[in-house]
């Protein structure tokens, strides 16, 4: 591989990261708000429910953290270490940005109360309606980590959902969103993802392994021709999906992806979150606003763990 390549590619894998936490951090003042009840976010604000200083960030990019730190210190996919340092997070705001374990959600909590109990690595929560975004949140180190094999990577990310979200709606929305991820981190032209040429390849590569059906509008890019209001930005995991590929397909730049998600309310923390990683992806952290990786809660430590693991993976 070229010099070039590697720059390129390493300023994407940065860019899928970076972008997490800055949308988590973004939506996290008007998460649980209804859209349109609440002053449009157009940059890091305090306040929302866990009373956050501006820029900081909640449980998406904590236990984004936590995954990423696990595939460092253990070289590779370890889903008891991945599940320790999770429980580490919920008892003592391990890898957090306060100090304090932000934000919880109840699929979560239920599958490491589970975990504790059982040490088995992966959740027997797996009923439809328990198909909710906390995996897809913190997808991007398993992307990173895997981007040099898509089978590899999508079969990972799969399992990385599995440990506290184990519905076949949720583990399909994660399998789906590594695709696009690592398909975006080469991509030249945001278009190409949007095409028919991608769609049908998309089907082609999960011939073996359908999608749930459930994703099948999302696959077939419906959300393409919605406007704003039939956009719904709930914490189920496909409306969560839907939502951050509607704010990338209908933006031209990274911050404008992220703060038509944030803008859309409800669980506005982790749309953002979602819409960070597939939007930068594709625009890599050099079209991150400045400001916003300045000002954004403990940006080193975030860039160290995303070093290692980028240095791990080139290896
Ligand atoms: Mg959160
Ligand atoms: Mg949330």
């Amino acid at each position: 591989m070229t010099l070039a390549k590697s720059q390129s590619l390493k300023n994407r894998y940065k860019g899928a990261m970076l972008g997490l936490a800055i949308g988590d951090a973004l939506g996290a003042p008007v998460e649980f708000q209804k859209r349109g009840t609440f002053e449009p976010i157009s940059s890091f604000r305090g306040g929302g429910k866990f009373s956050l200083q501006a820029g900081e960030w909640t449980d998406d990019t904590a236990m984004t953290l936590c995954l990423a730190q696990s595939l460092v210190e253990q070289q590779g996919f370890d889903p008891l270490n991945q599940l320790e340092k999770y429980v580490t997070w919920l008892h003592t705001g391990y890898m957090s940005c306060n100090g304090k374990a932000v934000g919880v959600g109840k699929t979560i909590y239920r599958s490491l109360i589970r975990y504790m109990r059982t040490k088995q690595p992966y959740t027997d929560i797996v009923h439809e309606k328990f198909s909710g975004n906390g995996s897809l949140m913190r997808l991007a180190p398993v992307c990173i980590y895997y981007a040099k094999d898509m089978e590899q990577c999508v079969e990972y990310a799969k399992l990385s959902s599995k440990t506290t979200h184990g519905s076949p709606v949720a583990v399909d929305c994660c399998r789906y969103m590594a695709y696009v991820i690592v398909r975006l981190f080469s991509c030249e032209n945001k278009e190409e993802v949007f095409s028919e040429k991608f769609k049908e390849e998309t089907w082609a590569f999960f011939r073996n392994e359908k999608l749930h059906e459930a994703l099948e509008p999302i696959v077939c890019g419906t959300y393409m021709e919605k406007s704003n209001a039939g956009i719904l930005s709930t914490g189920y995991a496909v409306h969560s999906l839907e939502a951050a590929l509607w704010s990338f397909y209908h933006s031209n730049s990274f911050e404008k992806a992220l703060l038509l998600a944030v803008n859309l309310g409800d669980d506005a923390d982790t749309v953002g979150a979602i819409t960070g990683q597939i939007a930068g992806a594709f625009y890599g952290v050099e079209k991150i606003p400045e400001s916003w990786k300045k000002n954004l809660c403990k940006y080193e430590m975030i860039d160290t763990v995303m070093d290692r693991l980028i240095d791990l993976m080139e290896k």
